[in-house]
């Protein structure tokens, strides 16, 4: 009931008990005046009711009609409805920030002050080995007992990381743990697996060291002809001599370029982006390879060529040279003599497209299959060196197919002879009538 009912309801009330009181001049009219106002009390206090009512679960649509009420109740239903967004507001900000916590490669966990865990996300979860339905309000230094780790949370020194050796049943490995204080009473544990960051440095390192073992041995046998020319008394060397050495030092030179040019392909492909889809006609590409390897071959081996003309590829044409002529040169250089290369460039049945150089070479044994396009990787390396491989081909090739989505694929069998194959995906495969 609104104020102006309430204020009829009052007025005409009133009037009635006057009205009794003229007509009848008995107490009949204050009779019925007590009877109006206890109407209203109880009225009123049925309103109240409600919105006492309501206050408890305002999740409900508010009362109505609360007669002094309906103003308190507009008002509370605002505040209220603002919270709610509010609340809702905060709740989307802590999911998200909980989620982001979560996706963290970062093992992190939060801690009270004396290092009970309250919260950790799934990286640290799986680096410290925790349990959610046990470690959750653990003591950390419960789950960590290294005493390493007990002296760094003395020390009070967590400005710089620890390294901590974790020996596991899953296996050993070195984890790096950052304690740092945060809020006014909690600390963060931060972890990191060293694991990747260690095999990309062993990577490295050997890298390194095969670029240099493998630019030694020529500058070496280089550095001594030219010592020995340059000290040979006039007229102690003959020009027959004098011919061989140039003609070992220019070999030597040959093999530093080879190398050179095949590392520079291959950081080139390393840090350029994705190979661009241009069509690239490789009937042609294919003749120019065959005039030039047929020419290395010199004759010494027999040629099988099956190319199916009007299959093409999207991408890039030197690439894919590069690619087809490492196997077409290895191919050359792990078959004997008189040996037979066969070469075959054919669409597939359900759209993909084969390249494969089939040789009856020298075979490669089954345990060095999956590590023949490691960088430097040589069944024998002394045999690869004589013939002038870098030990590079097979991974230029091999980064080559996955720039084209393609797959390289090797079957060998040891003194029989090997199939490398570059299988192109239907969708980089071209056809022209
Ligand atoms: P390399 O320059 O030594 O030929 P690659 O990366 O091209 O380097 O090849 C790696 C190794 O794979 C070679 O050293 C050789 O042992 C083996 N290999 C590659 N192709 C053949 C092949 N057709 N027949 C036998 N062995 C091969």
């Amino acid at each position: 009931m609104s104020w102006r009912r309430t204020l009829f309801f009052v007025g005409f009330w009133s009037a009635i008990a006057l009205a009794i009181e003229y007509r009848w001049q008995s107490s009949l009219g204050w009779v019925t005046l007590a009877l109006g106002t206890g109407l209203l009390l109880v009225l009123r206090r049925r309103h109240a009711g409600h919105v006492a009512r309501w206050i408890l679960s305002p999740e409900e649509d508010p009362p109505a009609n609360v007669g002094p009420w309906d103003d308190v109740v507009a008002a509370l239903y605002r505040r209220i409805r603002d919270q709610v967004a509010t609340i809702q507001e905060l709740e989307e900000t802590s999911t998200s920030a909980m989620a982001a916590g979560q996706a963290l490669p970062v093992g992190v966990v939060t801690l009270t002050t004396d290092l009970q865990i309250r919260w950790f996300n799934l990286a640290a979860e799986k680096q410290l080995h925790l349990k959610p339905e046990h470690d959750l309000g653990q003591n950390l230094q419960n789950i960590i007992r290294a005493p390493a780790f007990a002296a760094y949370v003395k020390g009070e020194n967590w400005s710089e990381p620890l390294t901590l050796k974790i020996n596991h049943a899953s296996g050993n490995y070195n984890l790096l743990l950052r304690l740092v204080p945060y809020a006014r009473d909690r600390t963060l544990l931060i972890t990191r697996d060293l694991t990747q960051i260690e095999k990309l440095e062993t990577t490295r390192r050997d890298f390194v060291a095969n670029v240099s073992h493998e630019m030694r041995t020529p500058l070496t046998v280089l550095a001594g002809f030219v010592e020995t020319l340059r000290d040979a008394p006039e007229g102690a060397l003959s020009e027959q001599q004098r011919e061989h050495f140039f003609g070992l030092m220019s070999e030597q030179a040959q093999r530093m370029q080879a190398l050179v040019t095949d590392l520079l392909t291959l950081s080139d492909l390393e840090t350029s982006p994705s190979a661009e889809l241009t069509p690239v006609g490789i009937t042609q590409l294919l003749e120019v390879a065959r005039t030039q390897i047929e020419a290395l071959s010199a004759g010494r081996h027999r040629w099988d060529w099956n190319i199916e003309p009007g299959v093409n590829l999207a991408g890039n044409a030197s690439e894919l040279s590069s690619a087809f002529s490492n196997l077409l040169t290895n191919a050359i250089r792990y078959t004997p003599d008189t040996g037979t290369i066969s070469v075959t460039w054919q669409s597939l049945p359900d759209g993909r497209a084969r390249f494969s150089v089939t040789d009856t070479g020298i075979g490669i044994a089954a345990e060095h299959l999956p590590r023949l396009s490691e960088r430097f990787y040589r069944v024998d390396r002394g045999r690869s060196r004589a013939l002038g491989g870098t030990g590079l081909g097979l991974a230029i090739t091999k980064h080559v197919a996955m720039r084209h989505d393609a797959a390289l694929e090797v079957q060998s069998k040891i003194g029989q002879g090997s199939c490398f194959s570059l299988v192109f995906q239907a969708e980089r495969v071209l056809r022209t009538s």
